[in-house]
């Protein structure tokens, strides 16, 4: 099964992205539908379909979405007040796009648990 979902044209520049932030590893762009002031996904540039599919070979790369997403909150001016970072797993967990994201929510204050 090809792993390529819309995040991979998004990577390939085949479809716009509003890019906040790239390098070897990783790509961090405005989410679509925010659902907060500041709402940017930050995925690898492999792919890796779900939270499953995440193993010893991988995971660095797990730990790299996270230094990413903090560091776009810090220089965003969000690390005082805070913010969300949240990875949704298959239909239960809200994921829609098969290449794991971390989605990074700031801006407001959010309500927990997240129904
Ligand atoms: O966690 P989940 O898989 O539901 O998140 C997918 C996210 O990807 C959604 O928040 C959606 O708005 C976003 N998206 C995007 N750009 C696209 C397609 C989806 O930002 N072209």
């Amino acid at each position: 099964m090809s792993q390529e979902t819309i995040f991979t044209k998004i990577i390939n520049r085949e479809i716009p992205a509003d890019i906040l932030y790239e390098d070897d590893l990783a790509l961090a762009f405005k989410d679509i539908n925010p659902q907060a002031p500041f709402h940017v996904l930050v995925i690898p540039k492999t792919p890796i379909a779900t939270m499953n599919d995440i193993n010893e070979e991988n995971a660095h790369l797990v730990g790299h979405l996270s230094l990413v997403a903090a560091k776009l909150a810090k220089e965003h001016g969000f690390a005082d007040n805070g913010y969300r970072a949240v990875m949704n797993c298959n239909n239960d967990g809200g994921q829609t796009v098969y290449h794991i994201h971390l989605h990074v929510l700031a801006g407001k204050e959010m309500g927990w648990p997240p129904y």
